[in-house]
């Protein structure tokens, strides 16, 4: 009887994370929000270098914000729902949080209704690096930084045209730069 219901409730789980629907943060992590100073600047962050970035998860703990760490390094996922990017309608472009490698546009966004912010294409072939994952019983691909392999989330093929890819991306692991600032910034620059 108990092991019935264990392997409903199985079933059950793993037919919610098919639907991309990831399981809760624990309360543990919600508690290490509140402790999100930055130890040390990060000594890679850039948004126009693309040399591999190779840095040990031992460095990047002195680095990261705890809940980036969590996300990025040790591939956890962040509560569904709590990315404030995730019906974000503005102009402009997703980095890497990590690296500041730049990963979507904002044109290629949609309301996947999921729970985190999804897109239906890369900014570029080699902005994403893609990896079996058989965690869960299930067959997905993971989606990693291209340049610092940093855990993004997960890519579906049940998205809109024209790719019909869905890119499930936590948005802890994403900045933001809104194209008129980054319009600013270049002509600062130049
Ligand atoms: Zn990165």
């Amino acid at each position: 009887m108990h092991l019935s219901i264990r392997n409903t409730a199985f079933i059950l789980l793993a037919l919610a994370l098919q639907n991309c629907t990831y399981s809760q943060t624990s309360n543990d992590q919600k508690k290490n929000t509140m402790d999100n100073t930055k130890k040390e600047p990060n000594p890679v962050y850039s948004h126009d270098d693309s040399s591999k970035v190779t840095l040990s998860n031992d460095q990047w703990q002195k680095i990261l914000p705890k809940d980036v760490y969590a996300v990025a390094r040790l591939k956890g996922t962040e509560r569904p729902g709590s990315s404030s990017f995730e019906h974000s309608k503005e102009i402009g472009t997703y980095y890497c949080a990590v690296c500041g490698n730049p990963l979507f546009r904002s044109d290629t966004k949609f309301e996947s209704g999921c729970g985190w912010p999804s897109f239906y294409e890369p900014i570029s072939k080699g902005s994403i690096v893609y990896t079996p994952d058989h965690s869960y019983g299930m067959e997905r691909t993971e989606v990693e930084c291209g340049r610092c392999k940093s855990h993004l989330g997960h890519v579906f093929n049940d998205g809109p045209p024209p790719t019909g890819l869905r890119y499930c991306i936590n948005g802890v692991v994403l900045d933001f730069e809104k194209a008129q600032d980054a319009a600013k910034k270049y002509d600062s620059t130049h």
